[in-house]
């Protein structure tokens, strides 16, 4: 039997972690844009602006925005003259990214249904490598992690934004009260899907602390991998180079 691994705070098998996000993520594609403001206060926002600057997304670069689902990161890169190739498993998610698209009138994304963990990109076909709150639904994440070292450039450069739970003291028990009370309900009350938002959170709180992912993003063979973390590492942007 294969081992086991978590969804939420469930143990299941691999093929049925894999399943199971992929039916949250159908089922939340059509809210997921207006839960995101309800659940973080708008906050998710100002966090996908930080991270864009981090990128720096160039004129004529090609970025791929994995697990980039209704296109929020990949529209920012784009409106700053990126190439950028949105891919995601759920073509649920990817489909609502194309109507949101067409409405700004944004064109030259390109669309494609794919597993981080096995791409279809041949190898060095990137400038850069962006994932943001998508790594911790992934089943086997040390296999994303490889495929994104392998379809970058050399000199090509990976940058994941992902939630963890927080250490300051405070602060976390204050967004534990949140997450667990207030957001399965936003999820019921607006979508009425409990479920899928009790999973969210749960899996942000399974997620690794920074460092520890840090050492996974270096292990798969980026240099330079740093951490910056906010809110005490509630959400963390994640950086490495392949050289
Ligand atoms: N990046 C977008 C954003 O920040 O708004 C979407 C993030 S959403 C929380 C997570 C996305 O990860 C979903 O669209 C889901 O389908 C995708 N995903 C989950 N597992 C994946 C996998 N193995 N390969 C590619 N995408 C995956």
């Amino acid at each position: 039997m294969s081992k086991q691994v978590n969804f939420g705070d469930e143990l299941v098998s691999p093929e049925e972690k894999t399943r199971r996000v992929g039916a949250v993520f159908s089922s939340v594609a059509r809210r997921y844009d207006m839960m995101n403001d309800l659940m973080s206060g708008g906050m998710h926002r100002l966090w996908k602006d930080r991270f864009v600057n981090r990128v720096k997304p160039r004129s004529g670069e090609e970025i791929l925005d994995m697990a980039g689902g209704t296109g929020d990161v990949a529209f920012r890169m784009a409106r700053r003259g990126a190439r950028v190739t949105v891919a995601d498993i759920n073509a649920d998610m990817l489909e609502v990214g194309k109507q949101r698209a067409a409405t700004r009138e944004l064109t030259g994304l390109a669309w494609k249904v794919e597993n981080a963990e096995a791409l279809s990109f041949a190898d060095a076909s990137f400038d850069a490598y962006t994932i943001v709150f998508g790594i911790r639904n992934v089943t086997d994440i040390p296999a994303a992690l490889r495929e994104a070292y392998r379809v970058l450039k050399r000199g090509g450069r990976f940058y994941c934004m992902e939630f963890s739970s927080s250490d300051w003291p405070g602060f976390s028990s204050l967004y534990e009260a949140w997450a667990s009370n207030v957001i399965p309900r936003i999820g019921k009350a607006v979508a009425d899907d409990e479920e899928s938002y009790r999973y969210l959170v749960e899996s942000i709180r399974r997620f690794p602390r920074p460092d520890a992912f840090k050492r996974m993003v270096a292990d798969a063979g980026f240099i330079r991998a740093a951490a910056e973390p906010m809110l005490g590492g509630l959400v963390t942007i994640h950086s490495g180079w392949k050289i």
